[in-house]
């Protein structure tokens, strides 16, 4: 029952919305995603967001309050972190390099998208800061802003996260095609995790 604690969390408000993890990302839940571009799509999503400030420096920030169950009660937290090329700790993504994307290597913008992987617990709100870099996160991508993405990491609760792997799937899954992702890298997030390849490259060859 102890799942849910935001009482030392001062930058939560009443009345916050809250969003059904099972579905968010769908049409409609909570944005149309009818956009012609992925930016366009990233756009929509963002209106629904609690702006957030100082959980990653200078970036803007968003946070998504997100039910995942009821009984016992189960909130996650998804930030979307917006990263413009001013603020890069690098002018090229070592990602698109990695990966051979040579053509779109420097691009204005970045956006994250984190579930940290105890976001409802206490600590977390104590420090209320997000590590991009960090490995803690139960689903860590990053979008270029043409649509091109990497998934840089996906934990389930064999390491600790809130939530099975096949449901951290799952909701990228929708994530990516609701925002219009036009290619998303893998990396070696499968073979270090033993995920389910059918489903990364369902995901992958959108
Ligand atoms: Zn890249
Ligand atoms: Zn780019
Ligand atoms: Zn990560």
């Amino acid at each position: 029952m102890s799942q849910l604690d935001l009482s030392g969390c001062k930058k939560r408000k009443r009345g916050e919305r809250v969003f059904k993890f099972k579905v968010f990302g769908e049409r409609g839940y909570p944005a149309e995603f009818n956009g012609s571009t992925f930016q366009e799509n990233v756009r929509a999503l963002l209106e629904y967001g609690q702006v957030e400030s100082g959980v990653c420096g200078a970036m803007a920030s968003w946070s998504f309050q997100l039910e995942v169950r009821r009984h016992p009660l189960l909130h996650l937290f998804l930030f979307v972190v917006e990263e413009p090329i001013e603020l890069s700790l690098e002018l090229r993504c070592k990602h698109c390099q990695y990966i051979g994307w040579g053509h779109h290597m420097i691009c204005n913008k970045k956006y994250h998208f984190l579930l940290p992987s105890k976001s409802g617990s206490a600590e977390y709100c104590k420090s209320n800061v997000i590590e991009l870099q960090g490995e803690g996160h139960s689903l860590h991508a990053v979008f270029h802003s043409n649509g091109f993405g990497h998934l840089l990491c996906i934990n389930g609760s064999e390491s600790g996260s809130d939530l099975p792997g096949y449901q951290i799937m799952e909701f990228w899954d929708r994530l990516c095609s609701g925002l219009g992702a036009r290619k998303v890298s893998l990396k070696d997030v499968a073979k270090k995790k033993g995920m389910d390849l059918r489903l990364l490259h369902a995901v992958a060859l959108r």
